[in-house]
Protein backbone atom coordinates (compact mmCIF):
# COMPACT_ATOMS: atom_id res chain seq x y z
CA UNK A 1 0.00 0.00 0.00
CA UNK A 2 1.48 3.62 -0.87
CA UNK A 3 1.90 5.49 2.23
CA UNK A 4 1.04 8.89 0.24
CA UNK A 5 -1.66 10.52 2.11
CA UNK A 6 -5.27 10.15 1.35
CA UNK A 7 -6.54 13.35 -0.28
CA UNK A 8 -8.89 14.65 -3.15
CA UNK A 9 -7.42 14.23 -6.08
CA UNK A 10 -7.87 16.08 -9.48
CA UNK A 11 -9.41 14.28 -12.37
CA UNK A 12 -6.95 12.74 -14.77
CA UNK A 13 -4.70 15.26 -17.46
CA UNK A 14 -5.31 18.28 -14.28
CA UNK A 15 -2.00 17.94 -13.09
CA UNK A 16 -0.46 17.98 -16.27
CA UNK A 17 -1.73 21.17 -17.55
CA UNK A 18 1.08 24.33 -17.30
CA UNK A 19 -1.04 27.33 -15.80
CA UNK A 20 -1.70 30.17 -18.12
CA UNK A 21 1.07 32.69 -18.69
CA UNK A 22 -0.41 36.25 -18.63
CA UNK A 23 1.10 39.32 -19.97
CA UNK A 24 3.50 41.38 -17.49
CA UNK A 25 2.15 44.35 -16.20
CA UNK A 26 4.35 47.06 -15.02
CA UNK A 27 5.09 47.37 -11.19
CA UNK A 28 2.09 48.72 -8.68
CA UNK A 29 2.09 52.61 -9.63
CA UNK A 30 4.74 52.69 -12.20
CA UNK A 31 3.94 54.67 -15.56
CA UNK A 32 4.86 51.46 -17.81
CA UNK A 33 2.55 51.41 -20.64
CA UNK A 34 1.62 47.52 -21.13
CA UNK A 35 2.02 46.44 -24.91
CA UNK A 36 1.52 42.43 -23.62
CA UNK A 37 -2.10 41.61 -23.30
CA UNK A 38 -3.55 43.21 -26.83
CA UNK A 39 -5.44 45.70 -24.91
CA UNK A 40 -6.99 48.58 -26.65
CA UNK A 41 -4.94 51.62 -26.69
CA UNK A 42 -8.04 54.10 -27.21
CA UNK A 43 -9.28 53.10 -23.98
CA UNK A 44 -13.32 51.54 -23.92
CA UNK A 45 -16.23 52.74 -25.94
CA UNK A 46 -17.62 56.01 -24.24
CA UNK A 47 -20.89 54.63 -25.05
CA UNK A 48 -20.10 51.59 -23.31
CA UNK A 49 -18.83 53.23 -20.24
CA UNK A 50 -21.58 55.09 -19.62
CA UNK A 51 -23.91 51.76 -20.07
CA UNK A 52 -21.80 50.43 -17.20
CA UNK A 53 -21.99 52.94 -14.91
CA UNK A 54 -25.90 53.04 -15.59
CA UNK A 55 -25.31 49.48 -14.81
CA UNK A 56 -24.58 50.34 -11.17
CA UNK A 57 -27.78 51.29 -10.17
CA UNK A 58 -29.26 47.67 -10.45
CA UNK A 59 -26.21 45.49 -8.56
CA UNK A 60 -28.72 43.59 -6.50
CA UNK A 61 -30.55 42.28 -8.83
CA UNK A 62 -29.98 38.97 -11.03
CA UNK A 63 -28.95 39.88 -14.86
CA UNK A 64 -31.19 37.98 -17.49
CA UNK A 65 -29.42 34.31 -17.60
CA UNK A 66 -29.24 34.71 -21.65
CA UNK A 67 -27.72 38.30 -22.24
CA UNK A 68 -30.58 38.92 -24.24
CA UNK A 69 -29.74 42.30 -24.29
CA UNK A 70 -26.42 41.75 -25.66
CA UNK A 71 -27.43 38.55 -28.31
CA UNK A 72 -29.82 41.21 -29.85
CA UNK A 73 -27.31 43.79 -30.41
CA UNK A 74 -24.94 41.70 -31.69
CA UNK A 75 -27.27 39.82 -34.25
CA UNK A 76 -28.62 43.40 -35.47
CA UNK A 77 -24.68 44.58 -35.82
CA UNK A 78 -23.27 40.99 -37.56
CA UNK A 79 -26.86 39.82 -39.07
CA UNK A 80 -27.10 36.95 -37.28
CA UNK A 81 -29.51 35.09 -35.16
CA UNK A 82 -29.71 35.86 -31.63
CA UNK A 83 -30.71 32.61 -30.89
CA UNK A 84 -27.77 30.69 -32.39
CA UNK A 85 -25.61 32.92 -30.07
CA UNK A 86 -24.39 32.51 -26.48
CA UNK A 87 -22.40 34.53 -24.47
CA UNK A 88 -19.98 34.29 -22.10
CA UNK A 89 -17.81 35.47 -19.36
CA UNK A 90 -14.40 36.51 -21.86
CA UNK A 91 -14.73 33.95 -24.96
CA UNK A 92 -12.80 32.02 -22.52
CA UNK A 93 -15.65 30.72 -20.61
CA UNK A 94 -17.03 29.57 -23.79
CA UNK A 95 -13.86 27.60 -25.07
CA UNK A 96 -13.81 26.09 -21.60
CA UNK A 97 -17.18 24.93 -22.08
CA UNK A 98 -17.13 23.43 -25.50
CA UNK A 99 -13.97 21.28 -24.65
CA UNK A 100 -15.97 19.79 -21.31
CA UNK A 101 -18.85 19.30 -24.06
CA UNK A 102 -17.45 17.62 -26.82
CA UNK A 103 -13.98 16.29 -25.36
CA UNK A 104 -13.67 13.24 -23.05
CA UNK A 105 -10.49 10.59 -22.05
CA UNK A 106 -9.22 8.93 -25.41
CA UNK A 107 -10.15 11.67 -27.81
CA UNK A 108 -7.81 14.45 -29.39
CA UNK A 109 -7.95 17.37 -30.44
CA UNK A 110 -6.00 19.01 -33.06
CA UNK A 111 -4.44 22.90 -33.24
CA UNK A 112 -1.27 24.43 -34.43
CA UNK A 113 1.85 24.66 -32.15
CA UNK A 114 1.96 28.44 -31.87
CA UNK A 115 -1.56 28.41 -31.58
CA UNK A 116 -3.38 29.98 -28.55
CA UNK A 117 -2.12 28.56 -25.01
CA UNK A 118 -5.39 28.46 -23.82
CA UNK A 119 -6.47 25.19 -25.95
CA UNK A 120 -4.16 22.63 -24.30
CA UNK A 121 -4.96 24.06 -20.67
CA UNK A 122 -9.02 23.08 -22.10
CA UNK A 123 -8.14 19.94 -23.90
CA UNK A 124 -6.25 18.34 -20.83
CA UNK A 125 -8.57 19.64 -18.25
CA UNK A 126 -11.47 17.47 -20.71
CA UNK A 127 -8.97 14.61 -20.20
CA UNK A 128 -8.20 14.81 -23.92
CA UNK A 129 -5.07 14.58 -25.14
CA UNK A 130 -3.87 18.04 -27.70
CA UNK A 131 -2.64 16.86 -31.10
CA UNK A 132 0.24 19.96 -32.16
CA UNK A 133 0.99 20.54 -35.66
CA UNK A 134 3.60 22.25 -37.04
CA UNK A 135 3.25 25.64 -39.17
CA UNK A 136 4.46 26.69 -42.38
CA UNK A 137 6.78 29.92 -41.01
CA UNK A 138 4.05 30.30 -38.65
CA UNK A 139 1.30 30.53 -40.51
CA UNK A 140 -0.97 27.10 -40.31
CA UNK A 141 -0.42 24.53 -42.37
CA UNK A 142 -4.28 22.97 -43.49
CA UNK A 143 -2.65 20.09 -45.01
CA UNK A 144 -1.11 19.20 -42.12
CA UNK A 145 -3.75 19.92 -39.87
CA UNK A 146 -5.82 17.64 -42.23
CA UNK A 147 -2.94 15.08 -41.72
CA UNK A 148 -2.67 15.56 -37.77
CA UNK A 149 -6.52 14.00 -38.02
CA UNK A 150 -7.76 10.70 -36.59
CA UNK A 151 -10.55 8.45 -35.50
CA UNK A 152 -9.83 10.32 -31.95
CA UNK A 153 -10.33 13.32 -33.22
CA UNK A 154 -13.26 15.20 -32.21
CA UNK A 155 -12.22 19.34 -32.02
CA UNK A 156 -9.44 21.58 -34.82
CA UNK A 157 -8.51 24.85 -32.49
CA UNK A 158 -8.33 27.72 -34.90
CA UNK A 159 -7.50 30.74 -33.56
CA UNK A 160 -7.36 32.85 -37.25
CA UNK A 161 -5.81 35.47 -37.03
CA UNK A 162 -3.76 33.59 -34.73
CA UNK A 163 -2.59 34.98 -30.98
CA UNK A 164 1.02 34.97 -30.74
CA UNK A 165 1.89 35.18 -34.23
CA UNK A 166 -0.45 37.48 -36.38
CA UNK A 167 -0.89 35.50 -39.19
CA UNK A 168 -4.49 34.17 -40.71
CA UNK A 169 -5.84 31.58 -42.72
CA UNK A 170 -7.78 33.07 -45.75
CA UNK A 171 -11.32 31.92 -46.24
CA UNK A 172 -10.53 29.50 -49.36
CA UNK A 173 -8.20 28.09 -46.86
CA UNK A 174 -10.39 27.99 -43.92
CA UNK A 175 -13.30 26.40 -45.97
CA UNK A 176 -10.78 24.07 -47.72
CA UNK A 177 -9.61 22.68 -43.95
CA UNK A 178 -13.14 22.36 -43.28
CA UNK A 179 -14.02 20.44 -46.15
CA UNK A 180 -11.21 17.78 -45.08
CA UNK A 181 -12.96 16.85 -41.86
CA UNK A 182 -15.60 14.34 -40.62
CA UNK A 183 -18.97 15.84 -40.15
CA UNK A 184 -18.45 14.77 -36.25
CA UNK A 185 -15.11 16.69 -35.92
CA UNK A 186 -15.95 20.13 -34.63
CA UNK A 187 -14.05 23.11 -35.74
CA UNK A 188 -14.12 25.89 -33.65
CA UNK A 189 -12.78 28.78 -35.32
CA UNK A 190 -11.71 31.55 -32.79
CA UNK A 191 -12.21 35.10 -34.70
CA UNK A 192 -10.64 37.13 -31.23
CA UNK A 193 -8.54 39.75 -33.51
CA UNK A 194 -11.18 39.96 -36.41
CA UNK A 195 -12.51 43.05 -35.89
CA UNK A 196 -8.89 44.23 -36.58
CA UNK A 197 -8.60 42.24 -39.75
CA UNK A 198 -7.75 44.40 -43.25
CA UNK A 199 -6.78 41.92 -45.54
CA UNK A 200 -9.87 41.41 -48.34
CA UNK A 201 -9.56 38.00 -48.56
CA UNK A 202 -10.54 37.13 -44.80
CA UNK A 203 -14.14 36.01 -43.35
CA UNK A 204 -15.53 35.99 -40.01
CA UNK A 205 -16.48 32.02 -39.52
CA UNK A 206 -20.22 33.24 -39.65
CA UNK A 207 -21.11 31.98 -42.94
CA UNK A 208 -19.25 28.33 -42.36
CA UNK A 209 -21.29 28.02 -39.68
CA UNK A 210 -24.59 28.70 -41.33
CA UNK A 211 -23.96 26.28 -43.95
CA UNK A 212 -22.48 23.40 -42.14
CA UNK A 213 -23.39 21.86 -38.63
CA UNK A 214 -20.00 21.03 -37.07
CA UNK A 215 -18.44 24.98 -36.77
CA UNK A 216 -18.63 27.31 -34.07
CA UNK A 217 -17.45 30.81 -34.06
CA UNK A 218 -16.09 32.32 -30.94
CA UNK A 219 -15.45 36.15 -30.43
CA UNK A 220 -14.57 38.62 -27.90
CA UNK A 221 -14.98 42.33 -26.87
CA UNK A 222 -11.23 41.74 -24.67
CA UNK A 223 -9.67 43.29 -27.67
CA UNK A 224 -11.80 45.75 -28.18
CA UNK A 225 -11.56 48.17 -24.95
CA UNK A 226 -13.56 45.88 -22.58
CA UNK A 227 -10.60 43.28 -21.42
CA UNK A 228 -12.01 43.79 -17.34
CA UNK A 229 -15.56 43.30 -18.25
CA UNK A 230 -15.07 40.25 -19.36
CA UNK A 231 -17.32 39.40 -22.24
CA UNK A 232 -17.33 36.77 -24.94
CA UNK A 233 -19.49 35.26 -27.43
CA UNK A 234 -20.43 32.24 -29.68
CA UNK A 235 -22.08 31.59 -32.99
CA UNK A 236 -22.88 27.82 -33.75
CA UNK A 237 -25.51 25.85 -35.25
CA UNK A 238 -28.78 25.02 -32.88
CA UNK A 239 -27.47 21.84 -31.62
CA UNK A 240 -24.72 23.04 -30.31
CA UNK A 241 -26.04 26.35 -28.53
CA UNK A 242 -28.61 23.75 -27.09
CA UNK A 243 -25.64 21.87 -25.57
CA UNK A 244 -23.82 24.72 -24.25
CA UNK A 245 -26.61 26.64 -22.38
CA UNK A 246 -27.47 23.31 -20.69
CA UNK A 247 -23.88 23.41 -18.73
CA UNK A 248 -22.98 27.38 -18.88
CA UNK A 249 -23.50 29.01 -15.71
CA UNK A 250 -27.02 30.26 -15.14
CA UNK A 251 -25.94 33.79 -14.89
CA UNK A 252 -22.61 33.73 -16.37
CA UNK A 253 -22.41 37.18 -17.79
CA UNK A 254 -23.16 39.98 -15.36
CA UNK A 255 -25.46 42.96 -15.66
CA UNK A 256 -22.72 45.58 -16.35
CA UNK A 257 -21.02 43.31 -18.87
CA UNK A 258 -24.33 42.90 -20.80
CA UNK A 259 -24.75 46.72 -20.72
CA UNK A 260 -21.71 47.66 -21.81
CA UNK A 261 -21.28 44.88 -24.66
CA UNK A 262 -24.66 45.62 -26.30
CA UNK A 263 -23.53 49.70 -26.57
CA UNK A 264 -19.94 48.66 -27.46
CA UNK A 265 -20.99 45.97 -30.67
CA UNK A 266 -23.22 49.28 -31.41
CA UNK A 267 -20.91 52.16 -31.13
CA UNK A 268 -19.67 51.78 -34.89
CA UNK A 269 -17.56 55.11 -34.80
CA UNK A 270 -15.48 53.90 -31.60
CA UNK A 271 -14.87 50.32 -33.22
CA UNK A 272 -13.76 52.35 -36.44
CA UNK A 273 -11.64 54.36 -34.81
CA UNK A 274 -9.47 51.48 -32.89
CA UNK A 275 -9.21 49.90 -36.24
CA UNK A 276 -7.81 52.37 -38.04
CA UNK A 277 -5.56 53.44 -35.49
CA UNK A 278 -4.38 49.96 -35.09
CA UNK A 279 -4.14 49.94 -39.01
CA UNK A 280 -1.77 52.49 -39.46
CA UNK A 281 0.69 51.33 -36.46
CA UNK A 282 0.54 47.98 -37.44
CA UNK A 283 1.65 48.85 -40.81
CA UNK A 284 4.04 51.35 -39.35
CA UNK A 285 6.22 49.61 -37.11
CA UNK A 286 6.32 46.18 -38.99
CA UNK A 287 7.97 48.66 -42.04
CA UNK A 288 9.92 50.30 -39.30
CA UNK A 289 11.35 47.41 -37.77
CA UNK A 290 11.45 45.14 -41.13
CA UNK A 291 13.73 48.42 -42.46
CA UNK A 292 16.40 46.90 -40.66
CA UNK A 293 17.97 43.33 -41.06
CA UNK A 294 18.27 42.16 -37.56
CA UNK A 295 14.23 42.35 -37.53
CA UNK A 296 11.75 40.09 -38.61
CA UNK A 297 8.56 41.03 -38.60
CA UNK A 298 5.68 38.98 -39.35
CA UNK A 299 3.17 39.95 -41.05
CA UNK A 300 0.01 40.70 -38.93
CA UNK A 301 -3.70 41.12 -39.59
CA UNK A 302 -3.91 41.55 -35.15
CA UNK A 303 -3.73 44.11 -32.82
CA UNK A 304 0.17 42.98 -31.97
CA UNK A 305 2.73 42.28 -34.01
CA UNK A 306 5.74 39.28 -32.97
CA UNK A 307 9.24 40.40 -33.76
CA UNK A 308 12.07 37.49 -34.49
CA UNK A 309 15.23 38.24 -33.26
CA UNK A 310 18.42 36.83 -34.76
CA UNK A 311 18.39 34.14 -31.26
CA UNK A 312 16.93 34.08 -27.69
CA UNK A 313 19.71 36.45 -26.18
CA UNK A 314 18.63 39.07 -28.75
CA UNK A 315 14.91 38.64 -27.72
CA UNK A 316 15.77 38.59 -23.80
CA UNK A 317 17.76 41.58 -24.38
CA UNK A 318 15.38 43.66 -26.03
CA UNK A 319 12.27 42.59 -23.96
CA UNK A 320 14.76 44.06 -20.61
CA UNK A 321 16.35 47.09 -22.34
CA UNK A 322 12.33 47.93 -23.31
CA UNK A 323 11.30 47.49 -19.83
CA UNK A 324 13.66 49.27 -18.45
CA UNK A 325 12.46 52.16 -20.41
CA UNK A 326 8.73 51.78 -19.57
CA UNK A 327 7.56 49.48 -22.42
CA UNK A 328 6.29 46.12 -21.16
CA UNK A 329 5.83 43.70 -24.41
CA UNK A 330 5.22 40.49 -24.33
CA UNK A 331 7.76 37.34 -24.03
CA UNK A 332 6.89 34.28 -26.20
CA UNK A 333 9.19 31.62 -25.14
CA UNK A 334 8.03 30.47 -22.10
CA UNK A 335 4.33 29.86 -22.97
CA UNK A 336 4.50 29.39 -26.94
CA UNK A 337 7.91 27.72 -27.34
CA UNK A 338 9.01 30.98 -29.46
CA UNK A 339 12.11 32.13 -27.52
CA UNK A 340 13.54 34.23 -30.57
CA UNK A 341 10.67 36.47 -30.43
CA UNK A 342 8.88 38.69 -28.48
CA UNK A 343 5.18 39.74 -29.43
CA UNK A 344 4.47 43.56 -29.29
CA UNK A 345 0.26 44.47 -28.51
CA UNK A 346 0.02 47.71 -31.21
CA UNK A 347 -0.49 50.57 -28.64
CA UNK A 348 -0.36 54.94 -28.65
CA UNK A 349 1.57 56.52 -31.23
CA UNK A 350 4.04 57.38 -28.78
CA UNK A 351 4.47 53.65 -26.91
CA UNK A 352 5.14 52.27 -30.93
CA UNK A 353 7.98 55.24 -31.62
CA UNK A 354 9.38 54.83 -28.49
CA UNK A 355 9.41 50.91 -29.00
CA UNK A 356 10.59 51.23 -32.69
CA UNK A 357 13.47 53.96 -31.45
CA UNK A 358 14.95 51.27 -28.48
CA UNK A 359 14.93 48.68 -30.87
CA UNK A 360 16.66 50.13 -33.87
CA UNK A 361 19.33 52.00 -31.11
CA UNK A 362 19.66 48.52 -29.89
CA UNK A 363 21.30 47.42 -33.42
CA UNK A 364 23.85 50.02 -33.72
CA UNK A 365 25.25 49.05 -30.15
CA UNK A 366 24.79 45.05 -30.89
C1 LIG B 1 -7.38 37.03 -26.03
C2 LIG B 1 -7.84 35.80 -26.72
C3 LIG B 1 -9.00 35.10 -26.34
C4 LIG B 1 -9.68 35.29 -25.03
O1 LIG B 1 -10.27 36.43 -24.77
P1 LIG B 1 -11.25 36.66 -23.56
O2 LIG B 1 -10.64 37.82 -22.85
O3 LIG B 1 -11.36 35.45 -22.70
O4 LIG B 1 -12.53 36.96 -24.23
C5 LIG B 1 -9.39 34.03 -27.07
N1 LIG B 1 -8.70 33.61 -28.13
C6 LIG B 1 -7.58 34.22 -28.53
C7 LIG B 1 -6.85 33.71 -29.72
C8 LIG B 1 -7.11 35.32 -27.83
O5 LIG B 1 -5.96 35.90 -28.19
Amino acid sequence: MSDAPLRPVPQPGILDIAPYLPGKSGAPGSNSIKLSANESPLGASPKAMEAFRAASEHLDIYPEGSSRVLRTALGEVHGLDPALIVCGNGSDDLLHLLAQCYLGEGDEAVMNRYGFSVYPIITKAAGAAIVMVDEDDYTADVDALLAAVTPRTKIIWLANPNNPTGTYLPDAEVRRLHAGLRPDIMLVIDNAYAEYVTAEDFTVGADLVREASNVVMVRTFSKMGLAAARIGWMFGPDHVIDAINRIRGPFNVNLPAQLAGAAAARDSEFNDKLKAHNAQWRDWITAELDESNHFRVIPSQANFVMVLFPDAEHAALAFETLRERGLIVREIGASYGIHDALRISIGSEQAMRGVAGILKALVKVA
